[in-house]
């Protein structure tokens, strides 16, 4: 059946201003890594998608290389974009991201100008879109020039198939470097793409000072912490959850008695807030207005509900932050 968007899509999303740039997110983005692989079903792929954009949510995060295998995640949606959104073109922001290994030989993984600027092209061939909207480096290249990587960013805005440009996986000093870099070349970096949770915390220490001080947005990906910071494994690990499964990103194993013992006062907290611990992870990541938006991944349409109804309560006493200091100590 084809698809209209609801008329009030706009109505309870929250929309934060991404840095010093003009452009404003969605307080949550969805990722397209896990789920959106040719060994998904496509259905359930269109339906999650549709309902992320009838509640408001306007960003798409993908990478060349998400699927399984990888380019399908882009193929698929590509197929959606085609089918269902091609008149809401003006309304989506599309990322996606070059830098992990994505083809055979030296040209096909990393930073240099020659795989960039290559894997752009293959995106956008995928996805069927003449520009992303944000292009990102996935992860600094130790053994390229960052001047190359940075220009390989300034080119894809140059030649009109990336709007914006941005960072991910890269530390506060490399960072630093490469934003002053693209800031010369005249394309400033729009966002910096890190890891953060409230079990993942690394960007505390230095990469937020630099992201403030040069006017860079952010998008925190994992923000759920693969599906830890959720209602999903507080009985045990269900068969279809992603730790049951074949990601190499999140295993049984991970789950300790010791991480179990913090989920599960985080969700006793969450409850008494009134709210699912999935919404408060969320709603923790946007404290303060610390990030630009919340990166989500999704395996159904509950989970998109569930998650954007974290915008009903965003509010943390000084209470309840220290609380929950204390209970991730
Ligand atoms: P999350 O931390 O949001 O984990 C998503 C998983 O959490 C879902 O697949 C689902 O698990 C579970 N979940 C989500 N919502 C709920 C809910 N309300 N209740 C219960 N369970 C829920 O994010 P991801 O790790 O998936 O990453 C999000 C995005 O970040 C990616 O799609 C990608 O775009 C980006 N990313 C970027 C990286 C980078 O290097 N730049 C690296 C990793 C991710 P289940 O499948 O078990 O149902």
């Amino acid at each position: 059946m084809s698809y209209t968007s609801q008329n009030d899509r706009y109505s309870s999303m929250k929309y934060n201003r991404c840095g010093n740039s003009g452009l404003k997110l969605p307080a949550i983005s969805l990722g397209l890594w896990h789920n959106y692989g040719d060994v998904d079903a496509f259905e359930n792929q269109r339906d999650m998608l549709r309902r992320a954009f009838d509640l408001g949510i306007t960003h798409f995060d993908l990478a060349n290389n998400y699927g399984p295998p990888p380019g399908s995640a882009e193929e698929n949606f590509g197929r959606m974009v085609k089918g269902d959104f091609a008149a809401y073109r003006d309304e989506m922001v599309v990322s996606t991201k070059a830098g992990y290994t994505m083809w055979a030989g030296p040209y096909g993984d990393w930073g240099s100008k020659k795989y960039m600027t290559a894997s752009l092209d293959q995106s956008l061939k995928r996805m069927g879109l003449d520009y992303v909207d944000i292009f990102y480096s996935h992860r600094p290249d130790p053994e390229t020039p960052l001047e190359e990587t940075m220009g390989a960013l300034n080119l894809a805005v140059r030649q009109g198939k990336a709007l914006y440009v941005g960072l991910s996986n890269y530390n506060a000093e490399q960072t630093r470097k490469a934003s002053a870099i693209l800031k010369a070349l005249g394309t400033p970096c729009l966002i910096h793409q890190p890891k953060y949770s409230m079990f993942e915390r690394g960007i505390e220490n230095g990469l937020q000072d630099v992201l403030k001080a040069d006017g860079i947005g952010s998008i925190a990906f994992s923000s759920l912490a693969k599906g830890l910071l959720t209602n999903r494994y507080l009985n045990g690990i269900p068969s279809d959850s992603r730790a049951a499964g074949s990601s190499p990103f999140l295993s049984a194993q991970a789950i300790t008695d010791e991480v179990l013992s913090k989920i599960k006062h985080l969700n006793s907290m969450a409850l008494e807030r009134g709210q699912s611990l999935a919404q408060m992870a969320i709603a923790w990541v946007l404290r303060e207005g610390r990030v630009t938006t919340a990166l989500i991944g999704a395996s159904r349409v509950s989970q998109i509900e569930d998650n954007v109804a974290a915008l009903n309560n965003l509010a943390f006493s000084q209470e309840e932050l220290l609380r929950i200091e204390e209970i991730l100590k």
